[in-house]
């Protein structure tokens, strides 16, 4: 039966900790019945046939900051983030309220991820229970791999949108009670306050207090827009900096994944790397916004763990291979020198470093579950830098073919035309 998820053919392969990859041009990985890898090696006498020939093989891409509740709203331009959450993004929000509407959603979600290779992402929900519940429930049958937060909001939103520190904090143990590490830790809970303007001090140190008691995972917004920063800097008088507001609330820690960062200081990122915490790039959504270029050189000559978002709804494009070629458009205006290959390892294996899944995604190799994609790229022979600028400049030209997750089909483009 375990011969059924073997695949043999071209394989792009992640290194663990260095920024590369390696192609092979021609394995087999061997998958057992758990969806684990337990071989990748030279195809001997009785090798399968190649698997989709002209694909090459890869990871499926981590999605490290993602909305489900914008999905409806992606593309929607009106103005900076500030006016944008009030004009566009707050009213859609309160729509969440109606979990039957929540469902439809989170159906359209999940499949957008799947077509465009996502096999694992860091999600924000709403700040309503039924819809958190319902986008669980969604990625559980779908097979996604991710982490899911409801989204702590005690201010500055309007009303259908605000929950009380106590009323949101047992909603929260409600859903780790049944979520957090489902189906072999394929799904967790993510502590998910909005951004520090969105949250009371009580609510912070409420969200710190959670994440402690029960070791989870945490994501915020930080330091995406000026104006966004000078509001901030005003709410919280008593922080030095941006990051001081996490930290001063037991926000700021090694399983802390903060989204944007384009205006951190030299302090700050210190600050990010001396606590182990990750950052997630999002230059789609940066551009769209007109929030500006991260610098990704203060996060890779810092050794910063990152990974890549499109940050749906500001971004526009549920697709890490458009987000990787903006985030070397970003990498151009900010002096920060990188290349296709290693934005790949950043939408793959860095993603799984920075939402602390290193040891299950983004590798192929014994031990690490088979969450594998295939891509008909441009050109079928090209060598290794070839290969990955078609990959992320060309993305229009050879899409995702197949998509697995622990080596069970999760989606396919044949499927469209059944
Ligand atoms: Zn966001």
């Amino acid at each position: 039966m375990s011969e059924s998820r073997t695949i043999r053919g071209r394989v792009l392969a992640p290194h663990a900790t260095d920024r590369a990859l390696t192609l092979h041009e021609d394995v087999v990985v061997r998958v057992d019945a758990s969806g684990r890898i337990t071989d990748v090696g030279a195809p001997g006498d009785d090798a399968p046939e190649v698997t989709r020939p002209g694909c090459v093989w890869m990871p499926g891409f981590v999605d490290t900051h993602i909305h489900f509740p914008q999905a409806r709203v992606l593309g929607s331009a009106s103005g900076e983030l500030l006016p944008w959450l009030q004009k566009t993004v707050f009213p859609e929000e309160s729509r969440f309220q109606d979990v039957e509407y929540a469902r439809e959603v989170a159906r359209d979600f999940c499949a957008s991820m799947l077509a465009q290779g996502t096999t694992c992402a860091s999600v924000f929900s709403s700040s309503h229970p039924g819809a958190t519940d319902a986008l669980f429930a969604e990625m559980d049958r779908r097979g996604l791999r991710g982490d899911v937060g409801l989204t702590l909001m005690d201010r500055g939103a309007p009303e259908a949108l605000l929950r009380a520190p106590a009323e949101a904090m047992a909603a929260c143990e409600e859903l780790v009670e049944r979520w957090h590490g489902a189906d072999g830790d394929r799904l967790r809970f993510r502590v998910t306050p909005r951004f520090a303007l969105s949250c009371t001090p009580e609510m912070l140190e409420a969200a710190g207090e959670l994440a402690a008691r029960h070791d989870l995972p945490i994501q915020t917004h930080i330091s995406e827009n000026p104006d966004e920063i000078e509001a901030t800097a005003a709410a919280f008088p008593e922080a030095r900096d941006y990051l001081d507001v996490y930290r001063q609330a037991g926000l700021l820690g090694s399983r802390s994944l903060f989204a944007h960062g384009v205006w951190l200081s030299e302090t700050e990122w210190d600050g990010v790397k001396s606590a182990d915490a990750s950052i997630s790039h999002c230059p789609d959504s940066n551009f769209f916004l007109g929030s500006g270029p991260m610098p990704l050189k203060e996060a890779t000559s810092r050794g910063v763990k990152l990974g890549l978002g499109t940050d749906v709804g500001a971004g526009r494009s549920y697709s890490l291979r458009r987000c990787c070629s903006r985030a070397y458009d970003a990498s151009k205006l900010t002096g920060s020198d990188t290349d296709a290959a290693e934005l790949l390892w950043f939408a793959t294996r860095g993603g799984a470093i920075a939402m602390d899944r290193a040891d299950q995604i983004g590798l192929v190799e014994s031990g690490f579950d088979a969450d594998l994609i295939a891509i008909r790229p441009l050109d079928p022979d090209a060598d290794l830098a070839t290969l990955c600028e078609h990959l992320v400049f060309l993305e229009d030209r050879g899409g995702v073919e197949e998509v697995r997750v622990r080596g069970v089909v999760r989606w396919t483009q044949d499927a469209l035309v059944d």
